[in-house]
């Protein structure tokens, strides 16, 4: 039986057992903590990868409706309405997920499918044993083999180093924050807003975490308030947004473009393989993708190294195209100079275009 080895213990991890639900193998889990604060966006695409992935139909348990999307401009405490689309009159199916709540129904589908090996441990190191087998170095010295490692270590991994050798990182600021908000939460109903303001932009929209209603939102600052010691003070001063209680952090995307995402049985999966930037709230909805493809090749296909290569090749390709929109999306959305002009253009989209634009996003 074939050992294959997961780093990380996040939501790629959990997504990628998935994928082994209906396989003869032998899994272990490496990692020592997940990610699991605030929401996610779930996009139709992701949606429908979820319940293929896990073969669950609960997943709509987890998962809250967003039915309208919201656009604002927000300056001087003033909120001016630019464009309303509603998801429902298109027929899409657009939801928000606990990260914590959508991990643990991985974690719990994988669980009742097959049987895994945890270890909370944390790796330094990918070698080569005596044998020729992959084996991996643990941070209290122990040797653990594999047949097989994929790596779900995130963007600073170790399993990138090993697989592409250094790679250039651009490190962006990011303020997030959750709020059981009465008020808020009756306000922003089934809604997702964006709000563009002349220090960058506000995301928010509700999720149900263990039967409470929560809002998620999120800070990017601007190219000028990028790491600037007066944008928590702003934030503070801004009355929309000044009752959260937001957390100062940071989001990481490569720079390189890379060919492929494996090497010597080694394989590169979610973050750890591709990111970019999160202004189309796709990196995550891709990652459940990616694993349900993954599970249809690993279902239909006998040799690793033809799912690796198949694997690799179709889905970076998905993903430069993703990383471009995305980079012209965030652009667009923190620009300062042209703000009225980029303001007086959402306000004229068709509901046509922003369907079209959705579509080609989630299945192009
Ligand atoms: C502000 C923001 C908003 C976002 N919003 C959305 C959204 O709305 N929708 C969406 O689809 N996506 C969204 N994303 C993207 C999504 O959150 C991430 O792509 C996803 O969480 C990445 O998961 P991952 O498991 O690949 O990596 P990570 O969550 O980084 O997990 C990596 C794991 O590996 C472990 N690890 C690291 N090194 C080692 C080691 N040496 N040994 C063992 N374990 C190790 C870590 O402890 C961690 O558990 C957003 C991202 C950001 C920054």
């Amino acid at each position: 039986m074939k050992k294959i080895l997961i780093i990380g213990n996040s939501l790629s991890a959990w997504s990628v057992a998935s994928a082994f639900i209906n396989k003869k193998v032998k899994i272990t889990i490496i990692g020592n903590k997940n990610n699991t604060f605030g929401a996610q966006q779930l996009s139709p695409n992701g949606f429908e990868a979820l319940k293929k992935l896990t073969q669950n139909d609960d997943v709509k348990n987890i998962v809250y409706e967003i039915i309208k999307f919201q656009i604002n401009s927000y300056n001087n405490n003033e909120t001016r309405n630019l464009k309303n689309f509603y998801f429902n009159e298109f027929d899409l199916k657009y939801f928000s997920a606990s990260r914590e709540m959508l991990i643990n129904f991985l974690i719990k589908n994988v669980k009742n499918n097959i049987q895994i090996n945890e270890i909370n441990k944390s790796c330094v190191d990918i070698i080569h044993g005596e044998s020729g087998k992959l084996e991996v170095l643990t941070d209290d010295n122990e040797y653990i083999s594999a047949d097989i490692i994929i790596g779900c270590d995130g963007v600073n991994g170790i399993t990138r180093k090993y697989v592409c050798g250094t790679t250039s990182i651009v490190k962006k600021q990011v303020f997030r924050g959750t709020s059981n908000d009465k008020k808020q939460l009756l306000l922003k109903q089934k809604t997702l807003e964006l709000n563009f303001s002349n220090y960058g932009h506000f995301v928010s929209y509700p999720f149900i975490n263990n039967n409470k209603r929560y809002i998620n939102y999120v800070f990017i600052p601007n190219r000028l308030f990028q790491n600037s010691n007066e944008i928590l003070d702003i934030l503070k001063s801004i009355s929309k947004f000044a009752s959260i209680n937001w957390n100062d952090g940071y989001f990481y995307f490569y720079e390189d473009e890379i060919q492929t995402i494996h090497k010597n049985n080694v394989l590169l999966f979610g973050d750890a393989g591709f990111s970019f930037e999160p202004h189309l709230a796709q990196v995550g909805n891709n990652i459940i993708e990616d694993a349900s493809y993954l599970k249809f090749l690993v279902e239909n296909t006998n040799s690793y190294n033809e799912i690796f290569e198949n694997f690799s090749r179709n889905t970076c390709k998905k993903k430069r195209k993703l990383k471009s929109i995305s980079n012209i999306v965030g652009n667009s959305f923190g620009i300062n100079t042209f703000a009225k002009l980029r303001d007086k253009l959402v306000s004229n989209f068709s509901d046509q275009l922003m369907c079209n634009f959705f579509k080609k996003v989630w299945y192009d």
